[in-house]
């Protein structure tokens, strides 16, 4: 029996607490598995406590864009404490639509070199929030000897697909694939060794996710709708993606 991961979902996020024992007895009746991301110190701290009730939780800790204002030191020694249990660093990235003026970007800039000068200290795996900044991310990476790199929800066009496969990077698609034209088209551009899938809950989705709060349990769902994209068997794809992911963590 092959393992499902979900490539990026925010398990520490408050919304999903009160239900959480159902979370992770589904996970462990479902066979999937979540690369847990963290936004800041405070969620960073939720998904290690996380991680320790459950194995089948793999802690991200980092830095969102929309956090580049939160007490960096404080998160660098918590990523440093907890090398050892950690998965990777993440959610680290840019997004212009958190700042209002130039200081407010080069501060997301300055704070995620940091993160990336650390997951490459650590030999950590990142998970890469890159919303309409695919290009300063693309100029940024390079200089960096990095273990794996995920382009989560990629909204590129296909010349940034391309020169995410140049650069060697893995890329997620999500519900918005169960519905979305465009990122069905995406997905079957994508080199097959390079997808991940992924939830990003708590995010909610339009059209048939009706606006509900992403679940984990929706991830057979995105599978199915990208084996039917791909011409791909069930069972084959899962293979596929049990297999990238394991290349994209290191194990
Ligand atoms: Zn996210």
């Amino acid at each position: 029996m092959n393992w499902l991961t979900d490539a990026h979902i925010h398990l520490s996020d408050g919304e999903f607490k009160p239900e959480m024992p159902f979370i992770l007895t589904a996970m462990n009746k479902m066979r999937i598995k979540a690369c847990c991301v963290s936004m800041d110190y405070s969620s960073s701290n939720a998904t290690l406590h996380l991680s320790k009730q459950c194995t089948l939780v793999l802690p991200f800790l980092g830095i969102h864009p929309e956090k580049a204002n939160d007490d960096l030191e404080s998160i660098v020694n918590l990523i440093m404490e907890n090398s050892n249990k950690i998965s990777g660093i993440g959610e680290i990235g840019l997004d212009k639509t958190y700042v209002s003026d130039e200081a407010g970007f080069n501060r997301q800039i300055s704070v995620f070199e940091q993160m990336l000068s650390l997951a490459e200290k650590l030999e950590k795996p990142i998970s890469v929030h890159s919303r309409r900044t695919l290009e300063e991310i693309f100029s940024i990476l390079p200089s960096y000897r990095l273990r794996g790199v995920l382009l989560h929800w990629f909204a590129g066009n296909k010349k940034q697909l391309q020169k995410a496969m140049d650069i060697g990077s893995y890329v997620s698609y999500g519900p918005a694939m169960v519905y979305s034209q465009d990122k069905q088209i995406l997905l079957s551009q994508t080199e097959s060794s390079k997808i991940l899938l992924e939830t990003d809950g708590p995010v909610k989705y339009s059209k048939c996710f009706g606006y509900k709060t992403a679940q984990i349990t929706f991830m057979p769902s995105v599978l199915f709708r990208a084996s039917e994209i791909l011409g791909k068997r069930y069972d084959e794809l899962l293979e596929i993606i049990e297999k990238n992911t394991n290349s994209y963590l290191g194990i």
